[in-house]
Parts: structure tokens; sequence; C-alpha cells
């Protein structure tokens, strides 16, 4: 550290250097984090101070979290899910896993996930001494369900399926997991980090959530299709006493015990998380969801014009293509496999598309 301070000029010039090598969310076509909704940075500023790790100290903040996870519980179709506000998936994932594990103790517990699945999984394992045993995905990058009689066996701790995959957008068989999970008597935890706040919003979705009885757990996280601020995440479980496996003694907190994996927590993108949902509502929720998915169907047919075919139909607003070339300036990513992927976010607006897509035609020429 500096023996003396700097002054605030110097200090406020040397951070305004470095932000300006951030790039701007304007040409991010890789990411499924976005600029935050312009409620959500007024509230995240009204709550910095806020520590929901000492709830008692921040009754009205902690207040607000139950009603997050009430707001996503419904969503969810089960008002009365316990949870509580994670920092994003990663987390969320850790602790079903953790819960799931501690539900069956055996002794080689293993966890079966499709192929597609986050790469927090892995870290989860590891720290829970779990075995990762990875299903097979179909060409649609589904979880292969049939797949799943030689893998599941009487040490599986957990099944995963995921809602909106990371690198192609897909939703697993949820339906087809929930009857496996309920006959072979496991956990079944769902990762919607990303299509919690996407699937709810279309139109006649296939049921994926605690309308189905073999759900026990799901992810959601606010911070991508939820347009917070970042750290927000959600895990919710069917019963909220399925916490209490995870409980330990605080003894000099105004709370007695704590089943959270952070200790102190902000209550700030919490409390933004909230105001978004409160302020679009489910309309509001839909047209920015029917927006995201309008691009997402705009970017395909273009793309395919320029002779990039999808490598895929999604399921959510994430595209991806057979297509090598990039054009200079914007960020694309690509999967494990190689295609090109771009997440239609709700700041990839249709004019962000349409420039993209001039750019590709001029790259093509
Ligand atoms: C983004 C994502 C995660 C990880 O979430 P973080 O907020 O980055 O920790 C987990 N699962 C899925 C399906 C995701 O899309």
């Amino acid at each position: 550290m500096r023996e003396r301070g700097c002054s605030e000029e110097e200090l406020f010039s040397f951070l305004s250097s470095k932000r300006r090598e951030d790039l701007g969310y304007h040409n991010i076509l890789s990411s499924m984090c976005t600029s935050p909704h312009p409620v959500a940075e007024r509230v995240h500023a009204m709550f910095l101070e806020t520590n929901l790790g000492d709830p008692g100290l921040f009754r009205g903040t902690a207040s607000l979290e139950d009603l997050l996870v009430r707001r996503i519980g419904e969503l969810m179709h089960h008002p009365d899910a316990g949870g509580y506000a994670t920092s994003g998936g990663t987390e969320s994932n850790i602790q079903a896993l953790r819960i799931a594990k501690k539900r069956k103790p055996v002794a080689s517990p293993n966890v079966v996930v499709p192929a597609s699945a986050h790469f927090s999984f892995e870290k989860a394992c590891d720290m829970l001494s779990l075995e990762m045993r990875t299903a097979p995905v179909d060409a649609c990058y589904r979880m292969e369900v049939d797949a799943l009689d030689g893998i599941v066996d009487k040490n599986t701790v957990c099944i995963v399926g995921i809602v909106g995959t990371t690198e192609y957008g897909m939703i697993d068989p949820i339906a087809r997991l929930s009857e496996l999970a309920e006959e072979r008597e496991t956990f079944l935890h769902v990762d919607a980090a990303f299509g919690g706040m996407v699937v709810p919003f279309l139109q006649n979705p296939a049921p994926f959530d605690f309308q189905l009885p073999g759900v026990d757990s799901i992810s959601v996280d606010p911070h991508k299709m939820g347009m917070s601020t970042i750290p927000a995440g959600c895990l919710l479980v069917r019963d909220a006493r399925m916490f209490t496996c995870l409980n330990v003694d605080t003894p000099y907190l105004t709370v007695k015990q704590e089943c959270t994996l952070a200790g102190t927590r902000s209550g700030a993108s919490v409390a933004a998380a909230l105001a978004v949902l409160e302020y679009l509502g489910k309309d509001g929720m839909r047209a920015i969801v029917a927006g995201c998915m309008e691009n997402t169907r705009r970017l395909i047919e273009g793309m395919e014009t320029f002779g990039c075919p999808r490598a895929v139909t999604p399921d959510v607003n994430v595209a991806t293509f057979v297509c090598d070339a990039s054009p200079a300036g914007w960020r694309v990513s690509r999967t494990r496999n190689g295609h090109m992927r771009i997440v239609c976010m709700p700041h990839v607006h249709r004019d962000v598309i349409e420039a993209f897509l001039r750019d590709m035609g001029e790259l093509n020429a």
C-alpha cells in the first residue's frame, strides 16, 4: 500500500482509465449477463451497506429476500418453496448437491449430470468428493434419458437436469427425469440458472418446475435474464426444511443458525433483483423475453442466408452456428464443439442484431 493516500482526482482518473479498458455490453454477444435494469442500479445503491448474513440487523432487507424467494417460487408453481439468494448459479448448484449428498449417506456417492452441464458441477463434485457421471446428450443436445438406466445406480445421490443449457440453450426432458427420479427415489436438481427467468415467460412452456413431483430443487439466476445487478442467484427447494441439514450454529449473530454457503452477503443485488420483478411484472418480463426470442429467430434466419446453418434450434435465446469466421469488433463465443455461440440478451437489441448481420455479410462478400 501507499504510505500516504492519493488525491481523489488522481484516484478517479486512474479508475476511469481502467474502466475504459472494459468492453461495453453493446458489442458483447457472448455473455449471459447484461446491463442491469435502471431500477436495479438505483436500488443497488440504496441497499449498498446491507448484510443479509446478519438478518436481524437488516430486517427490511431480509424480508425483501423472503419476498424474492416467494416471487420466484410463484413462477416455479410453488409459492411456499424454501430458498435463499445465492451469489449465482455456481453457489446454488453447490448447495443443492450438498443437500442431496446429506440426504443419502452412501460410501461412494455419485451425481449424474448431462454432458451439457455447466462447469460449476465439476467444482461442486470436487469440493464435495462426489463422483461426477456424465450422461450423453442427443443430436439436439438434450440429455438422453434412456441412457440413464446404465448410469444411475444405488449410489446416485442426485440427478441433474438443465433448463436453458449454457452452450446451446436447450431444455432437458425434465418431466421424464422427474418420473425417473421418483421411481429411483433419487434427488432431482433442476439447473434453471439461465432458463428460469426465460421459460416461465414463453407461451405454453412444458412443465419443468415444482409442478413435476420429482423435482426437489431449482437454481434460478436473477443476474442473468432477471436483469439484476451482480451477484444475484436463487436456490429454491420444495420444502424449506431441506435446508436444515446444512445449518451450522452462528453464536455471535442475530440468528442462531445459518444454512447459506457465504456468511456476509450483500443485500444490494438481492433488493435489486426483487425490484426488477416487481417493477416489470409478468407482462414486462414477457415482453422482454419475447423480444429476445424474436431477435434469436431473426439472427438465425440472417446467419443462414450467409450459409452459416444453426447448430440446433434453441429452446431459449442462445443461438449457435456452424461458422468459423466472425466479424471484428464483436465478442462472440465458441462452444466446446467449436460452434459460434451468441446469447441474445436484453442489451442485444434488434438494431444490434442487424449491425452484426451487416458485418457478417461484409465478411462473406
Ligand atoms: C450461468 C450458469 C451457471 C453458473 O452461474 P454463475 O452465476 O456464473 O455462478 C450454472 N448453470 C447454468 C445452466 C448457467 O447458465
